[in-house]
């Protein structure tokens, strides 16, 4: 056995030395990304593991912001008045925020892990929400697109791109939305995206075939919004992913084919299958290769967690900002790190028995694992610690 998580054995021996080829298919969100591997069988291109990687996105944020806090109150304590200087700085082209760094990185991480882990042949990942190509330009609809189906899952996420997801009638979130004509077909109407606006149920039954004007005479001023919300350009309205694009610039650099798709595209593919919404099913159904995806909904799903390395503060402050502790250098007490997959079998007491989990060291002989205390004398490691929490589900 070479790891827990993922949960890896090499092989002393085997028959043949012919593997098929294995892609690994990304779903890149905000909080989640779902990751799929999935290889190709004489009954088509199974999934065979799947993870959820939970980002830190925020973390890192109030981080930098207790961070900020911390220097100015210094600043402000110990020097000396000073000019004001905070328009003298140039970001360098492509920069991005610490917290997205993160969510590429974690992404890359794990391609790179995988890649040692499993042959990869192949990558695919979903690069945009809908793709505005396939929207403007009538003359490159393959088939499916003039038969209107997949069409119409690029038109969807687009307007609830552009519409921010709510109904542009009553503001409703969290709803199902319908695709709303804003001059009903009845009154000769078209389906350009320029005519249309999404709306939750009851609103779209009320509206009926009036026309906006007649539907909004008494909100002049959402009545004023939708119209010029209509009006904005299809290019102005697609929002650029800048993190999804960094993502892609470093997976073109593994040298692997990668294979992009557009979200509509791995909804539409998830929708004819009629596979439920899970990060990592979404990730399987990415691209072309995703319409037809054999996998088992209950399939158990590695649960990532990304956590970080620790931290570089050395010292730690009250909610004043007064020192009150300090960081020893060591990062190790006995052979143990913040961090480790251990197992520990305890003999007697309240919390006798096995337990496998994530330790959280201090620098005497008394540890913290789920959320009891426990001497090293009881661990073992399984796991060194590599900035990630584990959990099958
Ligand atoms: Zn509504």
């Amino acid at each position: 056995m070479f790891r827990w998580y993922p949960f890896t054995i090499i092989l002393h021996d085997r028959d043949r030395g012919e593997v098929q080829s294995v892609r690994l298919k990304l779903d890149p969100g905000a909080k989640v990304t779902g990751i799929a591997v999935t290889a190709a069988f004489q009954r088509g291109d199974t999934v065979v593991w799947a993870a959820e990687l939970h980002h830190r996105g925020d973390q890192i944020r109030q981080a930098l912001l207790t961070r900020r806090a911390l220097r100015h109150a210094r600043r402000n304590r110990k020097t000396r008045y000073r000019k004001p200087r905070f328009d003298n700085r140039r970001r360098p082209e492509g920069w991005l925020p610490p917290s997205l760094v993160s969510r590429v990185e974690n992404v890359v991480t794990w391609v790179e892990r995988l890649r040692r882990f499993a042959p990869l042949t192949h990558l695919s990942m979903e690069l945009v929400r809908f793709d505005t190509q396939k929207l403007q330009d009538p003359e490159i609809h393959g088939v499916e697109y003039q038969q209107g189906t997949l069409f119409g899952y690029e038109v969807r996420e687009y307007l609830l791109e552009k519409w921010g997801r709510k109904c542009v009638y009553c503001g409703a979130e969290d709803v199902p939305l319908e695709v709303e004509h804003v001059v009903p077909r009845s009154r000769g109407g078209t389906d350009r995206v320029s005519n249309l606006t999404v709306a939750c149920h009851e609103c779209n039954q009320a509206k009926g075939n009036q026309s906006l004007e007649e539907f909004l005479h008494h909100d002049p001023e959402r009545l004023r919004q939708i119209k010029a919300g209509l009006k904005t350009s299809l290019k102005g309205a697609a929002v650029v992913n800048a993190t999804r694009w960094a993502l892609f610039r470093r997976l073109q650099a593994t040298g692997l084919p990668l294979e992009v798709g557009s979200g509509g595209r791995t909804k539409y593919n998830r929708a004819v299958q009629g596979y439920p919404k899970a990060h990592w099913i979404d990730a399987a159904c990415v691209g072309e290769l995703g319409e037809r995806m054999r996998l088992h909904p209950e399939m158990q799903v590695t649960r990532i967690v990304a956590k970080g390395h620790g931290t570089r503060r050395r010292c730690g402050t009250d909610k004043h900002g007064f020192p009150i502790r300090h960081a020893p250098a060591a990062k190790s007490y006995m052979g143990f790190r913040t961090g480790d997959l251990v197992r520990a079998t305890i003999p007697r007491g309240k919390n006798t028995g096995r337990h496998v989990g994530r330790i959280a060291i201090r620098h005497r002989p008394s540890f913290r694992l789920n959320g009891f205390d426990v001497h090293p004398k009881y661990l073992k490691i399984l796991q060194r610690g590599d900035g990630y929490a584990y959990a099958t589900e």
